[in-house]
């Protein structure tokens, strides 16, 4: 199979039919039947195959800044697209002598795995957290699904145990791109125009390799750092789309016509295992530009979703620089600022990973604002305020509902998910509130007003579920009167000086002493 030449990419157009389309054909029907995303049988696919796409067109297209603007305004011909997908065909068959995002040397690769570990969050042996499938469900995958899971997989990979290197962007990366109406319009949001896309890179490295590093043998990675790291002074920036941390060979097989475990398609080549072995490509320095970064002891390192998720909490750092600098968002979502400054949308995803074991898949929509000039420091910190409430108000709800159910012994019940409850209840009310704070920006007294709207939803919710956690019947032994003296002190906390510092409110009245 050729991954430019083959029908292989599950999508889904706007009159709801889906199908598998040569990715040429991206712009097929652009005006009558659009194609709206990709449609895999896994949401992580989802996101992988709209990366390769975007590496894609990154790749063979990479634009001046008016070649950017010309395709924004007016999508490229099939033909166009075909032509220049074209050039690189040679380095996208899936088998053969240099095969797709795999090892130059198979003889080399001496393990042999089931091809169920080449998809992130298939269960070790002998475990039963899956996270997409059912136990020993995939045990054989058609072309389309090898070739997507592969992608994924050298794109995302976890740590895999010694040696075996974690993706370009470490285990299980935060992928932030910026959403337009179709699958056209998101894949060419997240390219970046030549300057930009450039910028850092050391020209004359400009080899088949440099780009494909599978078009020659594996810069492995055996020796201790640095001489066994690639940075971007080793290789040509397309390689950030075309990561090669793992040395695997997929094991193809002729059969009678069999059905794929993942999406059902009868298939005559089938992938039940693949061969492997560790010091891949050991890669270090990038600012892949689909992530989100953060700077760690003046490091750039970058983003993977946390425990708790995607949410509201993490929204100025992946769409906005935060106030202090530490937390920049991908540069294709700042590129989209600067250059079309107006409001966007985004699509933040992600696995949240425990080292090789992929915990949760992630994901979350969420505005991009236009923030007027001059003005986007004011706003970022009102933005950081409302986020920084949040977090006071879900401590104080933790304390009082650990007071009223177990006072002051050791908690015996699970109130780790009130914390998080209390985010997710208050994340819809959250992007009214700072939409309101842009348009009020360079008005204070406005301001105000909606940051004390702010402060009155948190306090609402924390009372919902104060009410709601303290009345459940799961925990025993629940005594009336404490929970009453706790939600006053919750009570008192919510009105309270810290919260209200934090808002920039004013301080509440002080009563008025009535000792003689
Ligand atoms: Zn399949």
């Amino acid at each position: 199979m050729n991954l430019i030449t083959d029908p292989w990419i599950p999508i889904h157009r706007a009159n709801g039919k889906t199908e598998r389309i040569v990715p040429w054909e991206l712009t097929d029907r652009i005006d009558d039947n659009p194609i709206l995303a990709v449609a895999s049988p896994r949401p992580d696919f989802d996101g992988a195959l709209t990366q390769f796409l975007i590496g894609l067109l990154q790749t063979t297209c990479t634009p001046s800044e008016d070649q950017w603007w010309d395709w924004h305004e007016i999508a490229p011909s099939t033909e166009e697209l075909k032509v220049r997908f074209e050039t690189v065909a040679h380095a996208f068959e899936l088998e053969g002598g240099k095969a797709f995002m795999q090892d130059f040397n198979p003889e080399q690769l001496e393990k042999r795995f089931d091809i169920a570990a080449l998809l992130i969050g298939s269960p070790p042996k002998g475990s039963s957290t899956d996270l997409f499938i059912k136990q020993d469900a995939v045990e054989q995958l058609c072309p389309h699904c090898a070739a997507a899971a592969l992608f994924a997989l050298q794109t995302q990979a976890p740590e895999g145990g010694r040696g075996y290197r974690t993706g370009m962007r470490g285990g299980g990366p935060l992928t932030t791109l910026v959403v337009g109406k179709q699958l056209w319009d998101t894949c060419w949001l997240n390219v970046l125009e030549a300057s930009r896309y450039h910028a850092g890179a050391v020209s004359g490295i400009t080899e088949a390799p440099d780009h494909f590093p599978w078009l020659a043998p594996t810069r492995t990675s055996e020796s201790k750092p640095p001489a066994g790291v690639t940075t971007p002074v080793h290789v040509h920036p397309d390689q950030q789309f075309w990561s090669l941390p793992r040395r695997i060979r997929l094991v193809g097989e002729e059969c009678e016509l069999t059905p794929c475990d993942l999406c059902g398609t009868a298939t005559e080549r089938i992938f039940r295992s693949f061969l492997t072995r560790n010091y891949g490509v050991n890669y270090d320095g990038f600012e892949h530009p689909l992530s989100p970064h953060y700077k760690r002891d003046a490091t750039l390192l970058p983003a993977h979703p946390g425990r708790d998720g995607i949410g509201y909490r993490d929204w100025l750092g992946l769409t906005e620089n935060s106030p202090d600098g530490s937390h920049r968002p991908a540069r294709v979502v700042t590129q989209f600022r600067n250059l079309i400054g107006e409001e966007g949308r985004l699509w933040a995803f992600g696995y949240d990973m425990d080292s090789n074991k992929a915990r949760c898949w992630y994901e979350a929509r969420m505005p991009i604002l236009f923030v007027p000039p001059g003005c986007e420091d004011t706003f970022r910190k009102q933005v950081d305020s409302l986020v920084k409430a949040a977090e006071k108000v879900a401590g104080y709800l933790y304390n009082a509902l650990k007071a009223a159910l177990f006072g002051q012994t050791k908690i015996r019940g699970d109130l780790g998910s009130v914390k998080s409850e209390l985010w997710k209840s208050t994340e819809a009310a959250f992007y009214p509130h700072v939409r309101d704070l842009r348009d009020a920006v360079q008005e204070e007294p406005l301001a105000h007003l909606i940051l004390d709207s702010w402060h009155r939803t948190l306090r609402d919710t924390a009372f919902v579920l104060f009410d709601r956690y303290s009345r459940t019947g799961d925990f025993d032994a629940v005594d009336p009167g404490k929970i009453a003296t706790a939600r006053n002190s919750l009570g008192r906390a919510l009105g309270g000086v810290p919260l209200k510092k934090i808002l920039g409110l004013p301080k509440p009245p002080r009563k008025k002493s009535t000792s003689p």
